[in-house]
C-alpha cells in the first residue's frame, strides 16, 4: 500500500459489522465505533476485528500526500476530490454458503459526492446501509441483467427510501427481447407488488420516495459499430453500458468513468470480444468468476449435470486468468 496518492482508488471487500442495538447512541447503529486506535492513529472496530484490508490503487504518486489506515472502517474516511471508493457489498452466488455471504452487489462513491450502486442482490443491502452512506443518497441503481441475484435486494432498497427522502429511486437496466422482460417492466412490477406496502405508510411519511423511474438500455441497439451506450452523463460522470453474454438478451456490463478514473463491470458473463474491449484500461474491473461444476453440484445439492449447464453460461477462474 502506498502513501502518495493522487486520482486514487480504494477496492474494500464489505464484511458483516455487528452492533447491540441500545448500547449506543442512534448513529452507532451503523457503525462499529471505535474505543482504540491503531499504532497509525485511526481508529479500531469495537468489535476489535477489522472490517477489511484496503488495497488502494494510485494512479499518480508524489502529487498529494495522504496516508491510509491498513484497515477501512465505514464513516471516518471521507474521500478527497479526485478519489474513488469501490466496495463490494457482495459477491457470492445465489446458493450462499456461510451465512454472512451476500451475491451481487458494489458501492461506487466518488470524491464529489455522488454515489452508484450496480446491482442490488440479495443480502447486499444490510451491508449498503452499514457503510454509513446517507440512504437519501443512494437513489441511483444500475441493474447488469435482471437475475435475482443482481436484484433480490430492491425492495430493501425501495423501502429504506420512504424514511429517508422524497424523491424517485432511480433504476438503469437493460431492455429484453420483449418489452416484459426488461428493466421498466421489472421495476413496474416491484412497485406493483409494493401497493400495500405503500399505501399503510400514505399518510405517515412523505410519498415521492415510493416511486421508481426506470432508464431502460435499448440492447438492440449494440452493435460491433456501436459497441456501447451512454446510460448516464452528469456531474462529470459519464456511465457507458456495453452488452455481455449470459443467458439471453438484456445482460450488460457498465463503465463508469469519472476524473480520469475508472470501474468496470462487467457481472455475469462469459469472456467476450464486447466486454475486454469495453473494460481495456479500467482501473478496477470487476468480472465473475464461477465454480467447476463438481463443486458448485457438491455444494448446492443440484445434479452435476445442471451445474454444468449453469456454468456454461459464465467464466471459469482459469478463462478469466
Ligand atoms: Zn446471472
Amino acid at each position: 500500500m502506498k502513501s502518495f496518492i493522487f486520482g486514487g482508488i480504494a477496492v474494500l471487500l464489505m464484511m458483516p459489522v455487528f452492533a447491540i442495538a441500545g448500547q449506543y447512541d442512534h448513529e452507532d447503529f451503523r457503525f462499529p465505533r471505535e474505543q482504540s486506535v491503531t499504532k497509525d492513529g485511526y481508529p479500531t472496530p469495537l468489535s476489535g476485528q477489522p472490517i477489511t484490508k484496503t488495497p488502494v490503487i494510485v494512479k499518480k504518486t508524489g502529487v498529494t500526500l495522504k496516508k491510509y489506515p491498513e484497515h477501512y472502517i465505514p464513516g471516518k474516511e471521507p474521500l478527497a476530490d479526485k478519489e474513488m471508493r469501490v466496495t463490494i457489498l457482495g459477491s457470492g452466488s445465489p446458493t450462499p454458503v456461510r451465512r454472512a455471504q451476500a451475491t451481487s452487489g458494489y458501492l461506487v462513491e466518488l470524491g464529489n459526492g455522488d454515489n452508484f450502486i450496480f446491482d442490488m442482490g440479495p443480502g447486499t443491502p444490510a451491508n449498503l446501509y452499514s457503510m454509513g452512506v446517507h440512504p437519501a443518497l443512494l437513489d441511483k441503481l444500475f441493474i447488469a441483467h435482471l437475475h435475482l441475484d443482481h436484484t433480490g435486494g430492491i425492495f430493501s432498497l425501495f423501502d429504506a427510501m420512504g424514511w429517508a427522502r422524497n424523491t424517485p429511486l432511480q433504476v438503469w437496466g437493460p431492455s429484453g427481447s420483449t418489452p416484459e422482460l426488461g428493466t421498466a417492466e421489472f421495476t413496474k412490477n416491484v412497485r406493483k407488488a409494493a401497493e400495500w406496502h405503500v399505501q399503510s405508510k400514505r399518510n405517515l411519511l412523505p410519498t415521492g420516495g415510493t416511486e421508481i423511474v426506470a432508464h431502460e438500455i435499448d440492447v438492440s441497439k449494440f452493435s460491433p459499430e456501436n459497441p456501447r451506450q451512454l446510460a448516464y452523463d452528469k456531474n462529470g460522470v459519464k456511465i457507458y453500458a456495453f452488452p455481455v453474454v449470459h443467458t439471453i438478451d438484456g445482460s450488460m456490463g457498465y463503465r463508469l468513468e469519472w476524473k480520469g478514473l475508472s470501474f468496470a463491470y462487467t457481472a455475469d458473463s462469459e469472456i467476450s470480444t464486447f466486454e475486454a474491449e469495453q473494460s481495456k484500461g479500467a482501473d478496477v474491473w470487476i468480472h465473475e468468476v464461477f465454480p467447476i461444476p463438481e463443486e458448485y453440484a457438491l455444494v448446492t445439492k443440484m445434479p452435476l449435470e445442471h451445474a454444468t449447464n449453469a456454468l456454461a453460461q459464465h467464466t471459469t477462474p482459469k478463462a478469466c486468468a
